[in-house]
């Protein structure tokens, strides 16, 4: 009888009798060891929220939101949306995100000419300058459209995203929570645009959600550093 029950369960006693050694030199690992063991899932998990065709109206509220949760996000601005806002570009900084460019008028820069593509960035470029005291170093090209010719024409990095909250369309906080809901992980870029106040209590609430599951936010320079 016990013979028989050594051959049915012999491997999987053995098998709990190794974990259990194992559980235990672990622990005393732990307790007696000078280094510190971080379980892995209590790194934090890094994802960058990224705003487009801004400022607008709603810029302002989504800032100050922000960094009222400690995050850093990054803000994709358009030349022509630009204009009369020195002030809101200027806060952007103060508050702790990153600007780039989406160029000026919001044109697919791989349909144009070299020169009319490089005005169109360089012309938004200047102005981020003159007001930040920054170079922009990173470029979110309208619709994605990229092409290698243009890498030769500024000397700028491109920035796409992984994860479409498709905002713009939905144009409801529910809805873009919705789409975005479960989507997320470690890593990803997340497009949204900071036109709506739709957006605007969207992101808030996708923070407040995701912060509480882990996750960091951080700018798009420190997702491409890392
Ligand atoms: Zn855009």
């Amino acid at each position: 009888m016990r013979r028989d029950f050594w051959k049915k369960n012999g491997l999987a006693v053995t098998g709990i009798l190794c974990l259990l050694i194992a559980w235990q030199g672990r622990a005393m690992e732990t307790v007696t060891g000078q280094e510190s063991v971080v379980p892995e899932q209590q790194e934090a998990r890094k994802v960058a929220l990224t705003f487009d065709d801004g400022p607008s109206e709603y810029t302002m509220e989504l800032s100050r939101g922000l960094k009222e949760r400690g995050v850093q996000a990054t803000f994709f601005l358009l030349g022509e949306n630009m204009e009369e806002r020195r002030e809101m570009v200027e806060q952007l900084v103060k508050d702790g995100h990153l600007i780039g460019n989406h160029s000026y008028h919001h044109v697919q820069l791989n349909k144009l000419s070299k020169e009319a593509a490089k005005g169109e960035i360089e012309k938004t470029n200047q102005l981020i300058r003159e007001w930040t005291g920054e170079d922009p170093l990173y470029i979110r090209p309208p619709y994605g459209a990229w092409s290698q010719e243009l890498e030769n024409v500024v000397d700028m990095i491109p920035v796409f995203w992984n994860v479409d909250s498709l905002d713009w369309k939905l144009q409801n906080k529910e809805r873009v929570l919705c789409c975005l809901s479960g989507q997320v992980e470690e890593g990803d870029m997340i497009l949204m645009h900071d036109g709506y106040q739709s957006s605007v209590d969207a992101a808030f609430a996708l923070v407040d959600q995701l912060q509480n599951q882990g996750f960091v936010f951080v700018n798009v320079e420190e997702m491409i550093l890392e």
